[in-house]
């Protein structure tokens, strides 16, 4: 079953595919598993640091999670009826 992944880092380390943002420990384009799981490569930041993520997903996601919500004058819509 489990390969266990030694990943001894040599010289030639740089094999970045693509940084993720990681929120409440999954990324948020929604790679399975948690970051030891993937694929070599995959590396995540925090949201806070989320302008450094390469995953476009997740750089979506993460602005869209850090943005004002919008939808709240859904409510300031229902005081003006009398
Ligand atoms: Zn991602």
């Amino acid at each position: 079953m489990g390969r266990q992944n030694h990943s001894h880092l040599g010289p030639n380390d740089d094999v970045t595919v693509a940084i993720h943002v990681l929120y409440y420990g999954h990324s948020l384009c929604a790679l399975p598993g948690v970051p030891r799981d993937w694929p070599e490569g995959h590396k995540w930041t925090t949201i806070a640091n989320a302008e450094h993520a390469t995953c476009e997903t997740c750089k979506e996601e993460a602005l869209r999670i850090q943005s004002p919500v919008e939808a709240s004058d859904a409510s300031a819509a229902r005081s003006n009826g009398t």
